[in-house]
């Protein structure tokens, strides 16, 4: 794709990534058939192509207008477009760049400006969600449906657990809003790790990875809720006496953020090589259990063979578009699951998105309710007896709309192992 960059922009970092990006465009049109909201609107402008043309306008110097910031607020950034494209078109960096010019180019409206700012400040507040939740749990019986299945009870953790002291050792994220609304998934990767003879800590600074404000078009919020963590993590990283040797971490879409620090920090000079240091060890669950496959199928072959009576339970597995698109960590679960005697039903287009998408799901609860129910019908086709996934998003935002559990596939395996 030809492009002509308006001359303030074309020589800044943000103009040379987006120019790239552009021109290794080729315009086929292939990401069409796998963007959600495209299939949805039938709008060219809501596809990946259509937004590229956009931001391309907009870099150009064309007049940049309510219209296209809302074409860029309805993408999901589910990056389902980048795993089809041909040509290897980074759409989900180029759409950062174009959504901050259009940020600062487009007044929201008030009460919009007030609920965007409200999502950056209150979700990452560790003490104001839990507050909140605690608030929530207690008129939960008051609540309509939709949204008591949305508020999982607090979990009564029955198996407490002493870590074992392991040479290995692993560091933990423990997110912003994952530790309110499901606090046994990161328990239950512990308890895992720990059976696979690795420690889990944590840094009691780090807290949200940063991607909340971020993807609001706060960026310079969210690149310092990046480099606190980056210092939050750094002793355990270079301690000389056993460092880490991995930062792992349950939450897929937090996951796909941190092993984007060291790009999104390159240009910081103080940062930019921790940043990339810290991605480079940055491990999703699933490719930390993966890796341990000859310790892990032993344990379950006992368990299996203890258990055979057992029939499988039916679940049907939830790929996140932050696992399957964005790290591009697809099957590496399943075949997980398969081996703890679990038997995966069949889901179509297992590649959409479910809707949740972040805070897509408050901001465009339209389109998002739309996808919810679409993919809740792609995953009940061979009626399962519930619903595992990879991250604390779509696990919550499915569970609104579901009758019976959605839950985090590291918590099954954690009870396989335990029971
Ligand atoms: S598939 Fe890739 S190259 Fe083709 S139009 Fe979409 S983004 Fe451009
Ligand atoms: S990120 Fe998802 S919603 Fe956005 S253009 Fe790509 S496929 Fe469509």
């Amino acid at each position: 794709m030809q492009t002509r960059l308006t001359d303030h922009i074309k020589d800044t970092p943000h103009g040379q990534e987006a120019d790239a990006i552009l021109r290794s465009c080729v315009h086929c049109g292939f990401c069409l058939a796998t963007c959600p909201t495209y299939q949805l609107l039938g709008n060219e402008l809501d596809s990946p192509r259509g937004r590229i043309y956009l931001i391309k306008q907009m870099l150009e110097g064309q007049e940049t207008t309510e219209k296209t910031q809302l074409h860029l607020d309805r993408c999901l950034t589910c990056r389902a477009c980048e795993t089809t494209c041909p040509s290897g078109v980074q759409y989900g960096h180029l759409l950062d760049i174009g959504r901050g010019i259009a940020e600062q180019q487009i007044q929201r409206s008030p009460y919009i400006t007030l609920k965007r700012y409200a999502l950056r400040k209150l979700l990452p507040n560790r003490t104001f969600f839990s507050a909140l939740m605690r608030v929530a749990r207690l008129v939960r019986p008051l609540l309509p449906a939709h949204l008591k299945r949305t508020i999982l009870p607090k979990p009564v953790i029955t198996r407490h657990f002493t870590t074992k002291v392991h040479t290995r050792t692993m560091l933990m994220l423990e997110g912003c809003v994952q530790p309110s609304l499901t606090p046994n998934t990161n328990l239950a990767a512990t308890r895992v790790l720990d059976k696979l003879n690795i420690q889990v800590i944590t840094a009691k600074q780090a807290g949200c990875c940063g991607a909340l404000a971020y993807h609001l078009n706060a960026q310079a919020e969210g690149l310092d809720a990046m480099r606190r963590n980056i210092d939050a993590w750094w002793p355990f990283v270079t301690r000389s006496e056993n460092p880490v040797e991995a930062i792992v971490i349950t939450a897929s879409g937090c996951g796909v953020t941190v092993k984007d620090y060291g790009h999104l920090l390159r240009h910081d000079p103080v940062y930019a090589e921790k940043a990339a240091r810290i991605s480079h060890l940055t491990r999703d669950i699933s490719e930390v259990i993966a890796a341990e496959t000859a310790s892990l199928i032993p344990l379950l072959q006992v368990k299996n063979s203890v258990y055979e009576s057992t029939s499988p339970r039916n679940l049907a597995f939830h790929a996140p578009c932050t696992l399957q698109h964005g790290m591009r960590l697809k099957g590496k679960i399943e075949p997980i699951l398969q081996a703890a005697g679990f038997n995966l039903t069949k889901v179509a287009d297992p590649h959409l998105c479910c809707g949740s998408a972040g805070t897509y799901s408050i901001l465009q609860p339209k389109l998002s309710h739309q996808l919810r129910n679409n993919k809740i019908a792609a995953l009940t086709i061979e009626n399962p007896e519930l619903v595992v996934t990879a991250n604390v998003g779509c696990q919550i935002h499915l569970q609104g709309g579901m009758q019976f559990p959605v839950r985090h596939w590291i918590e099954l395996l954690d009870e396989t192992l335990n029971k």
